[in-house]
Protein backbone atom coordinates (compact mmCIF):
# COMPACT_ATOMS: atom_id res chain seq x y z
CA UNK A 1 0.00 0.00 0.00
CA UNK A 2 1.46 3.32 -1.14
CA UNK A 3 1.31 6.13 2.36
CA UNK A 4 -0.49 9.04 2.04
CA UNK A 5 1.04 12.22 0.44
CA UNK A 6 2.56 14.32 2.99
CA UNK A 7 0.36 16.96 4.06
CA UNK A 8 0.75 20.39 1.56
CA UNK A 9 -1.07 23.32 3.25
CA UNK A 10 -1.24 26.60 1.36
CA UNK A 11 -2.13 30.47 2.52
CA UNK A 12 -3.00 32.51 -0.50
CA UNK A 13 -3.34 36.30 0.23
CA UNK A 14 -3.51 38.61 -1.87
CA UNK A 15 -0.80 41.17 -2.32
CA UNK A 16 -3.70 43.84 -2.77
CA UNK A 17 -3.75 45.15 1.18
CA UNK A 18 -2.22 44.60 4.86
CA UNK A 19 -3.21 41.37 6.38
CA UNK A 20 -6.13 41.70 8.87
CA UNK A 21 -6.53 39.29 12.02
CA UNK A 22 -9.17 36.83 9.73
CA UNK A 23 -6.18 36.20 7.04
CA UNK A 24 -3.68 35.79 9.90
CA UNK A 25 -6.11 33.61 11.59
CA UNK A 26 -6.23 31.41 8.18
CA UNK A 27 -2.17 31.71 8.00
CA UNK A 28 -2.16 30.48 11.34
CA UNK A 29 -4.32 27.57 10.91
CA UNK A 30 -2.40 26.40 7.51
CA UNK A 31 0.96 26.40 9.51
CA UNK A 32 -0.40 24.54 12.91
CA UNK A 33 -1.90 21.76 10.36
CA UNK A 34 1.24 21.10 8.35
CA UNK A 35 3.47 20.87 11.49
CA UNK A 36 1.44 18.65 13.60
CA UNK A 37 1.28 16.52 10.21
CA UNK A 38 4.68 16.78 9.68
CA UNK A 39 3.83 18.44 5.98
CA UNK A 40 4.73 21.36 4.33
CA UNK A 41 3.34 24.51 4.86
CA UNK A 42 3.53 26.93 1.64
CA UNK A 43 3.29 31.02 0.68
CA UNK A 44 1.67 31.67 -2.32
CA UNK A 45 1.40 35.40 -3.31
CA UNK A 46 -2.20 35.62 -5.13
CA UNK A 47 -0.96 38.58 -7.29
CA UNK A 48 -3.25 37.41 -10.94
CA UNK A 49 -4.60 41.05 -10.58
CA UNK A 50 -1.65 43.37 -11.93
CA UNK A 51 -3.73 46.04 -11.15
CA UNK A 52 -4.41 45.77 -7.28
CA UNK A 53 -1.62 43.66 -6.46
CA UNK A 54 1.47 45.89 -4.90
CA UNK A 55 5.07 45.24 -4.24
CA UNK A 56 5.04 46.67 -0.38
CA UNK A 57 2.09 44.31 0.08
CA UNK A 58 4.19 41.17 -0.54
CA UNK A 59 6.81 42.52 1.18
CA UNK A 60 4.70 43.31 4.35
CA UNK A 61 2.80 39.53 3.98
CA UNK A 62 6.13 38.42 4.67
CA UNK A 63 7.06 40.28 7.11
CA UNK A 64 4.06 39.86 8.97
CA UNK A 65 4.20 35.87 8.59
CA UNK A 66 7.92 36.29 10.07
CA UNK A 67 6.93 38.22 12.82
CA UNK A 68 4.26 35.89 14.12
CA UNK A 69 6.86 32.97 13.84
CA UNK A 70 5.37 31.39 10.68
CA UNK A 71 7.74 30.24 8.12
CA UNK A 72 6.85 28.83 5.19
CA UNK A 73 8.75 26.46 3.25
CA UNK A 74 8.43 27.64 0.12
CA UNK A 75 7.14 30.84 -1.83
CA UNK A 76 5.06 30.79 -5.50
CA UNK A 77 3.50 33.53 -7.29
CA UNK A 78 1.02 33.34 -9.44
CA UNK A 79 2.28 35.85 -11.48
CA UNK A 80 5.20 33.70 -12.66
CA UNK A 81 2.98 30.69 -13.91
CA UNK A 82 0.59 31.97 -16.16
CA UNK A 83 2.26 29.34 -18.76
CA UNK A 84 1.04 26.80 -16.53
CA UNK A 85 -2.71 28.10 -16.49
CA UNK A 86 -2.56 28.83 -19.81
CA UNK A 87 -1.91 25.18 -20.67
CA UNK A 88 -4.45 23.86 -18.68
CA UNK A 89 -6.82 26.33 -19.97
CA UNK A 90 -6.35 25.50 -23.47
CA UNK A 91 -6.64 21.43 -22.60
CA UNK A 92 -10.07 22.43 -20.61
CA UNK A 93 -11.09 24.35 -24.01
CA UNK A 94 -10.52 21.78 -25.60
CA UNK A 95 -12.54 18.77 -24.16
CA UNK A 96 -15.39 21.90 -24.14
CA UNK A 97 -15.36 22.38 -20.08
CA UNK A 98 -14.21 25.82 -20.72
CA UNK A 99 -16.35 28.05 -22.61
CA UNK A 100 -16.30 31.68 -24.67
CA UNK A 101 -19.26 33.81 -23.51
CA UNK A 102 -20.20 36.98 -25.11
CA UNK A 103 -22.30 38.97 -23.14
CA UNK A 104 -21.65 42.16 -22.29
CA UNK A 105 -21.73 43.35 -18.39
CA UNK A 106 -24.78 45.54 -18.79
CA UNK A 107 -26.68 42.33 -20.70
CA UNK A 108 -25.75 39.70 -17.83
CA UNK A 109 -27.18 42.53 -15.38
CA UNK A 110 -30.66 42.61 -17.24
CA UNK A 111 -30.72 38.65 -17.49
CA UNK A 112 -30.33 38.85 -13.79
CA UNK A 113 -33.06 41.58 -13.03
CA UNK A 114 -35.65 39.82 -15.24
CA UNK A 115 -34.91 36.34 -13.95
CA UNK A 116 -35.43 37.81 -10.08
CA UNK A 117 -38.42 39.60 -10.99
CA UNK A 118 -40.21 36.71 -12.43
CA UNK A 119 -38.48 35.01 -9.20
CA UNK A 120 -36.38 32.52 -10.55
CA UNK A 121 -32.53 32.33 -8.83
CA UNK A 122 -30.36 34.86 -11.28
CA UNK A 123 -28.35 32.00 -12.77
CA UNK A 124 -26.42 32.09 -16.10
CA UNK A 125 -28.73 31.00 -18.93
CA UNK A 126 -25.87 29.33 -20.58
CA UNK A 127 -26.90 31.82 -23.90
CA UNK A 128 -23.00 31.22 -25.18
CA UNK A 129 -23.62 27.69 -25.12
CA UNK A 130 -25.96 27.84 -28.03
CA UNK A 131 -23.78 29.96 -30.55
CA UNK A 132 -23.17 28.10 -33.78
CA UNK A 133 -19.34 28.57 -35.12
CA UNK A 134 -21.11 31.17 -37.52
CA UNK A 135 -21.90 32.90 -34.80
CA UNK A 136 -18.67 33.42 -32.71
CA UNK A 137 -17.32 34.07 -36.41
CA UNK A 138 -19.24 36.90 -36.70
CA UNK A 139 -19.05 38.39 -32.97
CA UNK A 140 -14.78 37.49 -33.63
CA UNK A 141 -15.22 40.02 -36.72
CA UNK A 142 -17.07 42.68 -34.94
CA UNK A 143 -14.43 42.87 -32.58
CA UNK A 144 -16.09 41.18 -29.49
CA UNK A 145 -13.50 39.32 -27.08
CA UNK A 146 -15.33 36.48 -25.30
CA UNK A 147 -14.82 36.28 -21.79
CA UNK A 148 -14.44 32.36 -20.37
CA UNK A 149 -16.97 30.48 -18.61
CA UNK A 150 -16.13 26.73 -16.87
CA UNK A 151 -19.09 24.72 -17.62
CA UNK A 152 -20.51 22.82 -14.72
CA UNK A 153 -21.62 19.26 -14.68
CA UNK A 154 -25.61 19.19 -13.48
CA UNK A 155 -25.54 15.29 -13.52
CA UNK A 156 -25.05 15.03 -9.66
CA UNK A 157 -25.04 16.78 -6.75
CA UNK A 158 -21.29 18.36 -5.46
CA UNK A 159 -20.02 16.74 -2.26
CA UNK A 160 -17.69 16.97 0.25
CA UNK A 161 -16.72 15.98 3.78
CA UNK A 162 -15.60 19.24 5.45
CA UNK A 163 -12.99 19.10 8.22
CA UNK A 164 -14.57 22.13 10.25
CA UNK A 165 -18.44 21.74 8.43
CA UNK A 166 -18.57 17.79 7.54
CA UNK A 167 -20.60 16.63 5.22
CA UNK A 168 -21.67 19.58 2.20
CA UNK A 169 -23.77 19.10 -0.49
CA UNK A 170 -24.49 21.72 -3.60
CA UNK A 171 -26.73 21.27 -6.39
CA UNK A 172 -24.63 22.44 -9.29
CA UNK A 173 -27.81 23.59 -11.53
CA UNK A 174 -28.62 26.33 -9.17
CA UNK A 175 -25.07 27.64 -9.47
CA UNK A 176 -23.90 29.65 -12.57
CA UNK A 177 -20.82 28.66 -14.37
CA UNK A 178 -18.03 31.10 -13.04
CA UNK A 179 -16.32 33.46 -15.45
CA UNK A 180 -12.68 32.12 -14.72
CA UNK A 181 -11.03 34.48 -17.33
CA UNK A 182 -11.73 37.88 -18.55
CA UNK A 183 -12.27 39.24 -22.23
CA UNK A 184 -8.09 41.10 -22.05
CA UNK A 185 -7.23 37.90 -21.10
CA UNK A 186 -6.54 38.34 -17.24
CA UNK A 187 -7.40 35.50 -14.96
CA UNK A 188 -10.20 35.95 -11.80
CA UNK A 189 -9.13 33.67 -9.15
CA UNK A 190 -10.84 30.51 -9.30
CA UNK A 191 -9.15 28.60 -11.38
CA UNK A 192 -5.36 29.19 -11.35
CA UNK A 193 -5.88 28.49 -7.50
CA UNK A 194 -7.23 25.17 -8.27
CA UNK A 195 -4.82 24.86 -10.77
CA UNK A 196 -1.77 25.40 -7.80
CA UNK A 197 -3.77 23.38 -5.97
CA UNK A 198 -2.89 20.49 -7.83
CA UNK A 199 0.59 21.25 -9.43
CA UNK A 200 1.54 21.93 -5.32
CA UNK A 201 0.47 19.12 -4.55
CA UNK A 202 -2.08 20.64 -1.67
CA UNK A 203 -3.44 18.04 -0.06
CA UNK A 204 -5.47 20.67 2.58
CA UNK A 205 -6.86 23.83 1.74
CA UNK A 206 -8.01 25.32 4.46
CA UNK A 207 -9.61 28.89 4.28
CA UNK A 208 -12.39 30.83 6.08
CA UNK A 209 -16.12 29.68 5.33
CA UNK A 210 -16.46 32.67 2.94
CA UNK A 211 -15.39 30.20 0.38
CA UNK A 212 -17.48 27.55 1.02
CA UNK A 213 -19.35 28.51 -2.55
CA UNK A 214 -15.46 28.65 -4.06
CA UNK A 215 -15.06 25.07 -3.08
CA UNK A 216 -18.30 23.41 -4.64
CA UNK A 217 -16.92 24.84 -7.85
CA UNK A 218 -13.30 23.85 -7.86
CA UNK A 219 -14.19 20.52 -7.22
CA UNK A 220 -15.48 20.35 -10.43
CA UNK A 221 -12.27 21.75 -11.78
CA UNK A 222 -10.00 19.60 -9.77
CA UNK A 223 -12.47 16.83 -11.37
CA UNK A 224 -12.61 18.30 -14.90
CA UNK A 225 -8.23 18.07 -14.71
CA UNK A 226 -8.32 14.66 -13.38
CA UNK A 227 -6.75 15.39 -10.32
CA UNK A 228 -7.86 13.88 -6.88
CA UNK A 229 -8.96 17.03 -4.70
CA UNK A 230 -7.86 18.32 -1.62
CA UNK A 231 -9.55 17.85 1.51
CA UNK A 232 -10.93 21.23 2.82
CA UNK A 233 -11.50 23.35 6.20
CA UNK A 234 -13.90 26.20 6.09
CA UNK A 235 -13.23 27.69 9.24
CA UNK A 236 -16.49 29.94 10.66
CA UNK A 237 -15.35 33.36 10.23
CA UNK A 238 -14.26 36.24 13.46
CA UNK A 239 -16.55 38.50 14.50
CA UNK A 240 -15.21 41.79 16.53
CA UNK A 241 -16.21 42.15 20.26
CA UNK A 242 -19.72 44.25 20.25
CA UNK A 243 -20.64 40.56 18.15
CA UNK A 244 -20.97 42.08 14.65
CA UNK A 245 -18.99 41.19 11.58
CA UNK A 246 -16.96 44.31 12.27
CA UNK A 247 -15.31 46.57 9.85
CA UNK A 248 -12.68 47.28 12.75
CA UNK A 249 -11.13 43.46 12.68
CA UNK A 250 -10.89 44.29 8.64
CA UNK A 251 -7.86 46.82 9.42
CA UNK A 252 -6.25 45.19 12.84
CA UNK A 253 -3.32 44.00 11.99
CA UNK A 254 0.26 42.72 12.46
CA UNK A 255 1.20 46.92 12.78
CA UNK A 256 -1.78 47.50 15.63
CA UNK A 257 -0.66 44.82 17.34
CA UNK A 258 2.87 45.55 17.36
CA UNK A 259 2.03 49.30 18.58
CA UNK A 260 -0.05 48.36 21.44
CA UNK A 261 3.50 45.69 22.56
CA UNK A 262 1.12 42.94 21.91
CA UNK A 263 3.71 39.46 22.16
CA UNK A 264 3.40 37.77 18.62
CA UNK A 265 3.16 34.38 20.59
CA UNK A 266 0.03 35.89 22.11
CA UNK A 267 -2.19 36.42 18.96
CA UNK A 268 -1.12 33.06 17.83
CA UNK A 269 -2.06 31.28 21.18
CA UNK A 270 -5.71 33.55 20.92
CA UNK A 271 -6.17 32.61 17.17
CA UNK A 272 -5.08 28.99 17.48
CA UNK A 273 -7.77 28.17 19.86
CA UNK A 274 -10.95 30.60 18.92
CA UNK A 275 -13.29 29.20 17.64
CA UNK A 276 -12.78 25.67 19.19
CA UNK A 277 -14.29 24.18 22.08
CA UNK A 278 -10.44 24.46 24.11
CA UNK A 279 -9.85 27.13 26.55
CA UNK A 280 -7.33 30.38 25.43
CA UNK A 281 -4.26 29.51 27.45
CA UNK A 282 -1.37 31.75 27.63
CA UNK A 283 0.91 29.24 25.56
CA UNK A 284 4.89 31.28 25.26
CA UNK A 285 5.79 28.24 23.11
CA UNK A 286 4.03 26.69 19.82
CA UNK A 287 4.49 23.36 20.92
CA UNK A 288 1.48 22.83 22.81
CA UNK A 289 -0.74 24.45 20.29
CA UNK A 290 0.50 22.22 17.78
CA UNK A 291 -0.41 19.46 19.22
CA UNK A 292 -3.97 20.17 20.48
CA UNK A 293 -4.67 21.54 17.38
CA UNK A 294 -7.29 19.60 15.21
CA UNK A 295 -10.53 21.24 12.54
CA UNK A 296 -12.55 18.56 14.64
CA UNK A 297 -12.61 21.02 17.74
CA UNK A 298 -13.69 24.01 15.68
CA UNK A 299 -17.58 25.15 15.84
CA UNK A 300 -19.44 26.37 13.41
CA UNK A 301 -20.80 29.39 15.17
CA UNK A 302 -18.53 33.06 14.69
CA UNK A 303 -16.02 33.38 16.76
CA UNK A 304 -15.37 36.39 18.61
CA UNK A 305 -12.46 38.46 18.26
CA UNK A 306 -11.76 40.53 21.45
CA UNK A 307 -8.25 42.71 21.60
CA UNK A 308 -9.25 42.65 25.62
CA UNK A 309 -8.87 39.11 25.72
CA UNK A 310 -5.52 39.74 23.41
CA UNK A 311 -3.66 42.05 25.60
CA UNK A 312 -4.39 39.98 28.61
CA UNK A 313 -3.36 37.07 26.86
CA UNK A 314 -0.48 39.05 25.62
CA UNK A 315 0.81 39.89 29.85
CA UNK A 316 0.67 36.42 30.67
CA UNK A 317 2.74 35.39 28.25
CA UNK A 318 5.28 38.37 29.12
CA UNK A 319 5.81 37.26 32.53
CA UNK A 320 6.70 33.70 31.38
CA UNK A 321 9.09 35.01 28.61
CA UNK A 322 12.57 33.77 29.21
CA UNK A 323 15.42 36.73 29.28
CA UNK A 324 16.81 35.13 25.80
CA UNK A 325 13.55 35.73 24.25
CA UNK A 326 13.78 39.86 24.80
CA UNK A 327 16.82 40.83 25.90
CA UNK A 328 17.66 42.54 22.14
CA UNK A 329 14.30 44.44 23.45
CA UNK A 330 15.61 45.61 26.91
CA UNK A 331 17.72 48.67 27.68
CA UNK A 332 21.50 48.14 27.16
CA UNK A 333 22.71 46.35 30.47
CA UNK A 334 19.80 45.45 31.83
CA UNK A 335 20.03 41.28 32.30
CA UNK A 336 18.35 38.09 33.37
CA UNK A 337 18.76 38.86 36.84
CA UNK A 338 16.70 42.62 36.56
CA UNK A 339 14.19 40.85 33.74
CA UNK A 340 13.17 38.25 36.41
CA UNK A 341 13.31 40.62 39.09
CA UNK A 342 10.48 42.94 37.23
CA UNK A 343 9.31 40.86 34.25
CA UNK A 344 5.80 39.56 36.95
CA UNK A 345 4.87 43.62 36.75
CA UNK A 346 4.72 44.00 33.24
CA UNK A 347 1.75 43.86 30.67
CA UNK A 348 4.62 44.68 27.76
CA UNK A 349 8.24 44.28 27.35
CA UNK A 350 9.04 47.63 26.60
CA UNK A 351 7.89 48.66 30.48
CA UNK A 352 10.91 47.10 31.30
CA UNK A 353 13.02 50.40 30.48
CA UNK A 354 10.91 51.63 33.29
CA UNK A 355 11.78 49.16 35.88
CA UNK A 356 15.77 49.44 34.49
CA UNK A 357 15.24 53.57 35.36
CA UNK A 358 13.99 52.55 38.50
CA UNK A 359 17.07 50.22 39.38
CA UNK A 360 19.71 52.68 37.69
CA UNK A 361 17.91 55.69 39.11
CA UNK A 362 18.15 58.90 39.46
CA UNK A 363 14.85 58.05 41.12
CA UNK A 364 12.35 60.61 42.31
CA UNK A 365 11.20 59.95 45.52
CA UNK A 366 8.07 61.64 47.42
CA UNK A 367 8.83 63.38 50.36
CA UNK A 368 8.34 61.63 53.39
CA UNK A 369 8.39 63.96 56.65
CA UNK A 370 6.83 61.81 58.97
CA UNK A 371 9.24 58.92 58.31
CA UNK A 372 12.62 61.34 58.54
CA UNK A 373 13.26 59.02 61.55
CA UNK A 374 12.58 55.68 60.14
CA UNK A 375 14.71 56.67 56.68
CA UNK A 376 17.94 57.29 58.40
CA UNK A 377 17.94 54.50 60.89
CA UNK A 378 17.19 52.76 57.53
CA UNK A 379 19.78 53.85 55.76
CA UNK A 380 22.22 53.26 58.60
CA UNK A 381 20.61 49.75 58.78
CA UNK A 382 21.39 49.68 55.20
CA UNK A 383 25.02 49.98 55.52
CA UNK A 384 25.55 47.40 58.04
CA UNK A 385 23.79 44.73 57.37
CA UNK A 386 24.98 41.66 55.30
CA UNK A 387 24.37 42.35 52.00
CA UNK A 388 24.90 39.36 50.23
CA UNK A 389 21.77 36.56 50.89
CA UNK A 390 18.40 38.71 50.78
CA UNK A 391 19.00 41.92 51.95
CA UNK A 392 15.29 42.80 51.84
CA UNK A 393 14.60 40.50 54.76
CA UNK A 394 17.44 41.32 56.82
CA UNK A 395 16.59 44.89 56.86
CA UNK A 396 13.10 45.10 56.94
CA UNK A 397 13.66 41.99 60.04
CA UNK A 398 16.53 44.28 61.26
CA UNK A 399 14.05 47.64 61.34
CA UNK A 400 11.37 45.75 63.05
CA UNK A 401 12.63 44.74 65.57
CA UNK A 402 14.61 47.89 66.48
CA UNK A 403 11.21 50.21 65.60
CA UNK A 404 8.36 48.11 66.28
CA UNK A 405 6.90 48.54 62.82
CA UNK A 406 5.55 46.12 61.06
CA UNK A 407 3.05 45.49 58.12
CA UNK A 408 2.95 49.26 55.65
CA UNK A 409 3.99 51.35 57.90
CA UNK A 410 7.15 49.25 57.94
CA UNK A 411 7.52 48.32 54.34
CA UNK A 412 5.42 51.33 52.45
CA UNK A 413 8.16 54.18 53.45
CA UNK A 414 10.99 52.01 52.32
CA UNK A 415 9.37 51.02 48.76
CA UNK A 416 8.95 55.01 48.46
CA UNK A 417 12.47 55.89 49.31
CA UNK A 418 14.16 53.10 47.13
CA UNK A 419 11.71 53.19 44.02
CA UNK A 420 9.76 56.16 44.18
CA UNK A 421 6.91 54.72 43.94
CA UNK A 422 3.64 52.22 45.88
CA UNK A 423 3.40 49.73 43.77
CA UNK A 424 6.19 47.47 42.17
CA UNK A 425 8.32 44.26 42.15
CA UNK A 426 8.91 42.32 45.02
CA UNK A 427 11.47 44.48 46.81
CA UNK A 428 12.80 41.16 47.58
CA UNK A 429 14.29 41.32 44.26
CA UNK A 430 14.55 44.32 43.36
CA UNK A 431 16.86 45.43 46.58
CA UNK A 432 19.78 43.70 45.34
CA UNK A 433 19.57 45.00 41.99
CA UNK A 434 19.45 48.46 43.45
CA UNK A 435 22.71 47.54 45.38
CA UNK A 436 23.78 48.58 48.90
CA UNK A 437 25.13 51.75 47.51
CA UNK A 438 22.78 53.15 45.60
CA UNK A 439 20.61 51.99 48.40
CA UNK A 440 21.77 53.96 51.22
CA UNK A 441 21.95 56.99 49.16
CA UNK A 442 18.08 56.82 48.14
CA UNK A 443 16.89 56.41 51.96
CA UNK A 444 19.31 59.45 53.19
CA UNK A 445 18.12 61.52 50.47
CA UNK A 446 14.21 60.33 50.93
CA UNK A 447 14.69 61.36 54.52
CA UNK A 448 16.59 64.85 53.96
CA UNK A 449 13.83 65.56 51.47
N1 LIG B 1 -6.45 34.77 -2.64
C1 LIG B 1 -7.61 34.12 -2.10
C2 LIG B 1 -8.12 34.95 -0.95
O1 LIG B 1 -7.33 35.67 -0.36
C3 LIG B 1 -7.23 32.74 -1.65
C4 LIG B 1 -8.35 31.89 -1.25
C5 LIG B 1 -7.88 30.46 -1.11
O2 LIG B 1 -7.37 30.13 -0.03
O3 LIG B 1 -7.99 29.70 -2.05
O4 LIG B 1 -9.26 34.93 -0.62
Amino acid sequence: MTPPPATVTRFAPSPTGNLHVGNIRTALHNSLWAEKHGGRFLLRIDDTDAARSEERFVDAIRADLAWLGLSPDAEVRQSERFALYQARFDALVATGRIYPAYESAQELDLKRKIQLGRGLPPVYDRAALALSDADRARLAADGVAPHWRFRLDHASPIEWDDRVRGPQRFDPATMSDPVVRRADGSWLYMLPSAIDDVEMGVTDVVRGEDHVSNTALQLQMFEAMGAAPPRFAHAALLTGAEGKLSKRLGSLGVDHFREQGIEPQAVVALLARLGTSDPVEPFATRAPLVEGFDFARFGRAPARFDEGELAQLSARIVHQLPFDRVADRLPAGMGAAEWDAVRPNLTRVAEAADWWQVIEGPIEAPAAADDRDFLIQAADEAGRINWIADPWHVLTGALKQATGRKGKPLFLPLRRALTGLDHGPDMAQLLPLIGRERAVARLRRAAEA
